[in-house]
Parts: C-alpha cells; sequence; structure tokens
C-alpha cells in the first residue's frame, strides 16, 4: 500500500523526542496516531489498526471508552488532585476498598504510587523496612529472584530483572548485585518435579540472613521472556520464605486485572503473598498509577521499625482523578463474567495461533488467559516486523524472540481472527 510517510513520521519526533528503548542515532520508525477507539489505533493516513498490544498490557476495556471518559470528566469537575499528605478523599477511599475486595485474602494495607517501576521501588524497601525490624538484624536487605524475570525500569527494579536480557550489562556495577536462581522451567500443564525449585531452595537456605525477601511475577514472565510456569512453584515458594524468614512479593503489575484467566494470577496457585504490586491495567490504560498491597503484619512491622513510617511519599499519591477512572474499570469487571470472557479469547488464540506452530521460523506456541505467545527461533527485526503489521492493519510490537498479542478484552471474535491471522502472515 502507497502511503505519504510525511504523514506518518514526524521529523521533531524523530529528532528530538526519546521512544522507550531507542537509538537517537539510528531510532525505530514511529507512526503518528491521531485517535483511538475500541480496539482501533487510527493512524494520522486515515488508516486503522487492530490493536494487539492493549498499549503493553493496560488497555483492557478498549480506548475511548464512554463510561471511563465520563468518570474521568465526572472527576475533573470536583477536582483532578490534591496532595495525599494530611488529606484524604473518596476516590482513594472506594478504590482501595475495591481493591481489597478483590485482593488476596491476607491483603491489608494499601499504598498508593505512580507506576509500576515505582510501586517495585516501594515494595522492595517495604520488604527492607519490614525485614529489618522483625528480625532485628541489619544484613537482611538483599533480594533473590529467578532469571527471565521483569520488574520495571528504575534503579532497584532493574537490579532484580534478568540479568541477561536486562539491563545489567549496561548498568554493571551501578547496581546492586541480586541472588538469581534459574527460571521457573515447568509449565502450567506438565506434570511438577521439586527439582524445578531446588535452585532456589539453596539460595535462600544459604543466604537467609541477608535476604529480605524472594520477588516474583506469579504464573507469567512478562517482559523477561513471555514464559509461563508451574502453580506448585508458588506454592513451594512460600514455604521456603515461612521457613525461612523471608518476605515474598508478587509483581502482579503485567499478570492483574484477569489477564491470565483470574483476577490475579497468584489464584492460580492459591498463594497469598506479603506484598504485592498492581499497575498497568489498574487505571485500564488512561493514567499512570500503582499501588503496592500489604499484609498487616508487614505494615505494623515497618511502622514498629526504627524510622516508625514508610519512607515513602510520592507528590502524585493517589491521585484523585487516576483513582475515579480505576475505581469505574473495577467495576465494569465485576459486572462482567470475566473468568468466561477470559477463557473465551483463550480458546479462540489456541485455536488461531496454533497453526504457526508448523511455521519453519516458529520455536514454539503459547497461550495462557488472554496472552498468544509465537515465540520464533531466531530474534526478531523489531522496525521490518512493524512495518509488516501496520501495513496489514494490526498493531503488534514484538521483542526478542517473541512476537506475541494480549489484546483488549472487549475485541469481538472477528477482530481476533484477523489478528492472529495477520500476525501469522507477518511471521511467514
Ligand atoms: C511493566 C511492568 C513493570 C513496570 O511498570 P511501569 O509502569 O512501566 O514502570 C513492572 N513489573 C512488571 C511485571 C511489568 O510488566
Amino acid at each position: 500500500m502507497e502511503t505519504d510517510s510525511s504523514v506518518l513520521h514526524d521529523s521533531f519526533d524523530r529528532e528530538h523526542l526519546w521512544h522507550p528503548y531507542t537509538s537517537t542515532i539510528n531510532p525505530l520508525p514511529t507512526y503518528m496516531v491521531e485517535s483511538a477507539s475500541g480496539v482501533r489505533i487510527k493512524l494520522a493516513d486515515g488508516r486503522e489498526l487492530i490493536d494487539g498490544m492493549a498499549s503493553w498490557w493496560c488497555v483492557i476495556h478498549g480506548y475511548n471508552n464512554p463510561r471511563l471518559n465520563t468518570a474521568a470528566s465526572k472527576q475533573l469537575e470536583s477536582m483532578s488532585h490534591v496532595m495525599f499528605g494530611g488529606l484524604t478523599h473518596r476516590p482513594a477511599v472506594e478504590l482501595g476498598k475495591l481493591l481489597l475486595a478483590h485482593a488476596p485474602a491476607s491483603m491489608h494495607n494499601i499504598f498508593y504510587a505512580d507506576s509500576g517501576s515505582v510501586a517495585t521501588e516501594v515494595a522492595m524497601k517495604m520488604a527492607v523496612q519490614a525485614a529489618v525490624s522483625r528480625s532485628g538484624d541489619h544484613r537482611k536487605t538483599n533480594f533473590v529472584t529467578v532469571r527471565n524475570g521483569y520488574h520495571g525500569d528504575t534503579w532497584n527494579a532493574m537490579s532484580v530483572c534478568d540479568p541477561v536480557t536486562g539491563m545489567h550489562g549496561a548498568f554493571g556495577t551501578a547496581l546492586p548485585i541480586r541472588f538469581f536462581a534459574p527460571a521457573p522451567a515447568i509449565g502450567p500443564n506438565e506434570e511438577w518435579n521439586d527439582s524445578d525449585i531446588a535452585p532456589l531452595a539453596e539460595i535462600i537456605r544459604e543466604h537467609r540472613d541477608e535476604l529480605a525477601a524472594l520477588i516474583l511475577e506469579p504464573i507469567v514472565q512478562g517482559a523477561g521472556g513471555m514464559r509461563f510456569y508451574h502453580p506448585e512453584y508458588l506454592r513451594a515458594a512460600r514455604r521456603l520464605c515461612d521457613e525461612n524468614g523471608l518476605y515474598l512479593i508478587f509483581d502482579e503489575i503485567a499478570t492483574g486485572f484477569w489477564r491470565t484467566g483470574r483476577m490475579f494470577a497468584c489464584e492460580h496457585a492459591g498463594v497469598d503473598p506479603d506484598i504485592m504490586m498492581v499497575g498497568k491495567g489498574l487505571t485500564a490504560g488512561y493514567l499512570t498509577m500503582s499501588a503496592v498491597l500489604t499484609s498487616r503484619e508487614v505494615a505494623d512491622t515497618i511502622s514498629r521499625g526504627e524510622a516508625g513510617v514508610m519512607m515513602h511519599g510520592p507528590t502524585f499519591m493517589a491521585n484523585p482523578l487516576a483513582c475515579s477512572i480505576a475505581i469505574e474499570s473495577l467495576r465494569m469487571l465485576d459486572e462482567q463474567d470475566m473468568a468466561a470472557r477470559i477463557s473465551h479469547i483463550e480458546k479462540l488464540l489456541k485455536r488461531h495461533l496454533s497453526p504457526a506452530a508448523q511455521l519453519p521460523g516458529v520455536k514454539e506456541v503459547r497461550v495462557l488467559g488472554a496472552i498468544g505467545v509465537i515465540e520464533m527461533k531466531e530474534p526478531v527485526d523489531v522496525g521490518e516486523f512493524q512495518k509488516k503489521c501496520v501495513n496489514r492493519g494490526i498493531w503488534v510490537r514484538p521483542f526478542g524472540r517473541n512476537v506475541y498479542i494480549m489484546p483488549p478484552y472487549i475485541i469481538s471474535d472477528s477482530d481476533l481472527l484477523y489478528l492472529a491471522e495477520q500476525m501469522i502472515e507477518c511471521i511467514r
């Protein structure tokens, strides 16, 4: 298809604006978006793309959603923001009630933060404050995790991301040194064997005096490799943490709000964490906001510690506009049979993506909930691949060897079929 590329690629943007993980010397192309509605992104040249990314897992109810728009404009009429130090407001209270009603039973206290990465920072700070306070031992400040993880781009978040695919190479000794066990290898539908967690168990037993917490993405490792693993791993991890005096942190930023077929992925295992982070889908892609939930024991142990308070307080904490949108989004989830909805999407993804397994460059096709992954044998050229996608009317952004989709939950069967078919054509 012929297009006027000057409409799509802006020269100021190319010259002056950073995009995620790009070079200023040789930037990947960026496409000018005019608007977005439902599952469609409209480009400046009038073409429409069916969105397979939900704008990085966020846009769960689709773009330009009338109910979320109304929630936002109603909140604007009373206040967009007010500081949370010494003040509170109904949106924060109401959202807190809704979050606790859905979270694992052990969750009791909520810290609102600005983004997923900041939530990770807050969670790690909480774990250190609580671990030192609980044990009286100032050495218990380090973390153990598994390879292929992703927990965000800020300093401490980076330190627990996969040391190879993450940013350890670029930042070297600037990062604190964490303990890494091999990534869980047994898939959700394979037979469990305790050997999968043995290396983690060994690290925990050997270094328990230095460790504050174990941090994991439950069931799905997202940006670190799009890998799915067995729920028994989480049950064994819970026991290890309890036996060895570690807190267990679940990063539900990507997996929360039904993406894996449950409200939170830890429900697949029936395991409660001590601390958990939510973000991404929390505001359905409208504004940046995250939350860190903890057990009462963690919260009170921090408060009994040396500082006597949780040492964090962002300027935009509990932003009322973001809270109001999140409340409406959670209500919309509650009004639907989400388990049935996601299991329907899962069935379609399995049906439509499985033919790709036969293609020569494809290593594996895997689907869990509303996540469909085609893992290639070789890394994918993102710029080239996206050009093909745009020309076929879909929006998919691969990373590494993974070409994947996690569409808005509102996607129609026919749009999902088109998305899957065209994605396979681009691979072919
Ligand atoms: C995206 C993501 C983060 C970071 O969230 P940001 O809002 O991008 O800072 C952290 N953990 C997981 C699992 C994520 O997918």
